[in-house]
C-alpha cells in the first residue's frame, strides 16, 4: 500500500475537513460554508461516501490531499507530511518519498523551538537572577504565566550570543543557506549571525500547529550585549519566508480553532501575552494578530468557525480609527463585529489576571461595533447638528458596509431615532456613500480562480440550464436507475420539454459543457437530490417552468423594443403581430405562475423551491 493510500484508510474526510470548518448534516453529505471564500450561505459540501469535497462556489474540489493543499497554502508533498503525521503514517519508512525544501525548513523551526525551549528551562537562565536582571522563565512567572502555559505555548529563550543558534543548527547539519530561509540567521560581513538574541522567543505556528516563526521579546533587566540597533525593539519577529506570512497567519488560532467553534465567537487581541494570558485563564477562543493590522485573510479564517468577531480594545475609540479597516473589512464579510471594552490604560493580560470575571463580562456584553460608536458619541453628549456630523462621518459608513440588508435597516432606524430625524433621510445618506472596492491581498488568487458555476456564461437563463442539464446527465448515467424516472419515459418527456423551450437539442446544450463541468454538475445534482428521490421529478418541471418563463420574459422584452420601433413607423400589420404575440406569452406566462402557485400549496415542496438551486443570483 502507498503511503496515500495507507493515510486515506486512516483519515476520512469528514475528520480532515472537520477540523477547519464547522460541518453540518445535509441529507447524505455534509455542508459548510466555503474555507475557500466568502460567502454567506454554505455551498461547500462533503461527500463522505466519495471521501472529495466540493464547492459550487468557487468549485474548489478533490481529496483529503487536495484541501490540505488548498487550505494550508501547501504543496502535495507538504500536505502528504501533514496528513502522515497526522495518520501516524511513517513517510521516512517509504521509499520514493522525497523531502522538499518546506519540510526542511520546518525542522529547522522546530528544532530551534526545542533549543529555545532548553535554554529557557536550563541554568543559569532559568535561575531568578542573572547579571542582575531576571532569568527568562522568573520573568515570565511574575506576568502571570504557569509552567504549564509556558511550556504549552513551547516558550523558550534565545541565548545572548551571536552564534549560538547558528552553530547549533550548523551542528545538526542544516546549511547556512537553510537556516537563513528560515528566518533565523542574517548574513553579515563578517558571515552568518543569529537574528534572535538575548530575548524571550514566543514561536508562532500555522493553523495545523507546525512552527514557522518565531516573535523574540526583550524583557526587564537584562539588555542584551550583542544587539546593536535593534536594542530598543520590544518585539523582533522573524521575517516572511516561504512558511511565514504575517497576513495569513493569527497567532493562537491553531489553539483556538475548536474553542471559537464551540464558543461561536472569536476573541481578537494584539499582543502574544494577552493571548497566552486568554488561553491560560479559559479564553480559549482568543486569537492574535502581532505587529499588522487585521487582514481579510485573518477574518477569513475565523469566519470559517463563527460570524462573531470580538475586539479587544481601550476605552478610547482613538484606538478603533487604527482597525477601521479590518472593521469594515469583516462588516462587508457579513460578520457580527462587537467590541469588548477594556478600562483605560490596562491591557487584556493585565486586566484578566487582575479581574476575570470582569473579562467575562466584557466579551460575554460586547456591543456590536455600531451601537459603541453611538453610545461613546451620546456619552461625549454631542447633540443637534455636532451629533449629526459625527454620526455622519463615523457611523454611517460601517452601517454602509453591513452585509445584511435588516442590519443595515436596524442600524439606520436606531440612528433615525437618535438624530430625531426620519429613516428616510438616513436611508438617502446612507447610499451616498459609494465604498472603493478594499484591495485585498487575495486579489491576485482571486483573480486566477475559474468564474463560478453558473456564471459561466451569465445569467439566470444559463444557470437554470445548467441545473437542467446536471439533473439529465446524472439520470442519463444512472441508466434510468431511479425509481422517479424508472420508466425511461420520464426522462424522454423531460429532454423533450427542454428542447421545445430553447429550442435547442439536448445533446446540443450537453456539449457546450467541459467535462470538468459535467462532472460538477452531475455531482451537484447528486447532493441535492441523492438522498431524495421523490424530489427529482418535481424539481425538474419547476426549472424547467422557471427556464421557460425566463425566456419568455426575455422574448416579452425584445417584443417591447420593436413594437415601439414599428409604431413610429406607424406600421400597424406588424404592431398587431406583435400585440398577438405579447398577449400569448403573457397568458403563458401567467399559466406558468399559476401552476406553481398551485404546487406551493402541496405539502413537500419546501426543499425544492426554497433550496438554493432556486436561488437567484
Ligand atoms: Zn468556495
Amino acid at each position: 500500500m502507498t503511503p496515500v493510500e495507507q493515510i486515506k484508510e486512516r483519515l476520512s474526510i469528514v475528520d480532515v475537513v472537520s477540523s477547519y470548518v464547522k460541518l453540518e448534516k445535509a441529507g447524505m453529505n455534509l455542508r459548510a460554508r466555503c474555507p475557500f471564500h466568502s460567502e454567506r450561505t454554505p455551498s461547500f459540501f462533503v461527500s463522505p461516501a466519495r471521501g472529495s469535497f466540493h464547492c459550487f462556489g468557487c468549485n474548489k474540489g478533490g481529496d483529503i490531499f487536495t484541501f490540505i493543499e488548498e487550505v494550508e497554502g501547501a504543496n502535495f508533498s507538504e500536505a502528504l507530511r501533514t496528513l502522515a503525521d497526522r495518520a501516524g503514517v511513517d513517510l521516512r519508512s517509504t521509499s520514493g518519498y522525497k523531502q522538499g525544501e518546506a519540510a526542511a525548513l520546518y525542522e529547522i523551526l522546530e528544532e530551534a523551538t526545542l533549543f529555545f525551549e532548553k535554554n529557557l528551562w536550563t541554568p543559569p537562565f532559568a535561575l531568578p537572577l542573572v547579571r542582575g536582571g531576571l532569568g527568562g522563565v522568573e520573568y515570565l512567572r511574575k506576568r502571570g504565566l504557569t509552567d504549564e502555559t509556558i511550556k504549552k505555548f513551547r516558550i523558550g529563550y534565545a541565548l545572548d550570543s551571536w552564534s549560538a543558534l547558528r552553530d547549533y543548527l550548523k551542528g545538526k547539519k542544516y546549511s547556512e543557506q537553510l537556516i537563513e530561509k528560515a528566518g533565523l540567521i542574517i548574513s553579515g560581513d563578517r558571515g552568518y549571525y543569529d537574528r534572535f538574541r538575548a530575548r524571550i522567543m514566543f514561536p508562532i505556528a500555522n493553523s495545523q500547529g507546525r512552527i514557522v516563526g518565531f516573535s523574540g521579546r526583550i524583557f526587564e533587566g537584562l539588555a542584551p550585549r550583542s544587539s546593536k540597533s535593534e536594542v530598543g525593539a520590544k518585539y523582533i519577529n522573524s521575517p516572511e519566508t516561504t512558511l511565514y506570512n504575517k497576513s495569513r497567519i493569527l497567532y493562537g488560532y491553531d489553539k483556538a480553532k475548536r474553542a471559537i467553534m464551540q464558543k461561536n465567537s472569536c476573541i481578537v487581541v494584539e499582543g502574544q501575552m494577552d493571548l497566552i494570558v486568554s488561553h491560560q485563564e479559559g479564553f480559549d477562543n482568543t486569537v492574535a494578530v502581532s505587529g499588522t493590522a487585521l487582514t481579510s485573510y485573518h477574518i477569513d479564517l475565523v469566519k470559517r468557525f463563527t460570524d462573531i468577531l470580538i475586539l479587544a480594545f481601550d476605552a478610547d475609540p482613538a484606538g478603533l480609527k487604527a482597525s477601521e479597516r479590518s472593521v469594515r473589512t469583516a462588516l462587508e464579510k457579513g460578520m457580527d463585529v462587537r467590541i469588548a471594552k477594556l478600562p483605560k490604560g490596562l491591557d487584556p493580560a493585565d486586566y484578566i489576571l487582575k479581574n476575570k470575571t470582569g473579562w467575562t463580562e466584557s466579551t460575554a456584553s460586547a456591543k456590536h461595533i455600531i451601537d459603541f460608536y453611538l453610545d461613546f458619541l451620546r456619552e461625549e453628549g454631542l447633540k443637534g447638528r455636532d451629533l449629526s456630523k459625527q454620526i455622519t462621518k463615523k457611523v454611517l459608513p460601517y452601517i454602509a458596509e453591513l452585509g445584511s440588508k435588516l442590519d443595515q435597516a436596524h442600524f439606520i432606524k436606531k440612528v433615525a431615532d437618535l438624530l430625531e430625524a426620519p429613516e428616510r433621510a438616513v436611508q438617502e445618506e446612507v447610499q451616498k456613500i459609494t465604498t472603493p472596492p478594499q484591495p485585498s491581498p487575495d486579489k491576485g488568487r482571486e483573480e486566477l480562480r475559474p468564474p463560478p458555476l453558473g456564471e459561466v456564461g451569465g445569467g439566470y437563463t444559463l444557470q437554470l440550464e445548467e441545473k437542467i442539464a446536471g439533473i439529465l446527465l446524472w439520470q442519463t448515467g444512472q441508466g434510468n436507475a431511479r425509481p422517479d424516472l424508472r420508466s425511461g419515459q420520464a426522462l424522454t418527456r423531460f429532454k423533450q420539454r427542454l428542447e421545445k423551450i430553447t429550442g435547442k437539442s439536448h445533446d446540443e446544450i450537453f456539449k457546450k459543457y467541459s467535462s470538468k463541468i459535467k462532472q460538477d454538475l452531475i455531482f451537484q445534482s447528486e447532493m441535492y437530490y441523492g438522498d431524495d428521490a421523490g424530489q427529482i421529478n418535481k424539481a425538474l418541471d419547476e426549472l424547467l417552468d422557471n427556464l421557460e418563463k425566463e425566456i419568455l420574459e426575455g422574448r416579452l422584452k425584445e417584443l417591447i423594443i420593436m413594437l415601439k420601433k414599428e409604431e413610429k413607423v406607424k406600421n400597424e400589420r406588424e404592431v398587431k403581430k406583435i400585440l398577438e404575440e405579447c398577449q400569448k406569452i403573457n397568458k403563458r406566462i401567467h399559466e406558468i405562475k399559476n401552476s406553481r402557485f398551485s404546487s406551493l400549496g402541496r405539502p413537500g415542496t419546501g426543499k425544492a423551491l426554497g433550496g438554493k438551486f432556486y436561488e437567484k443570483k
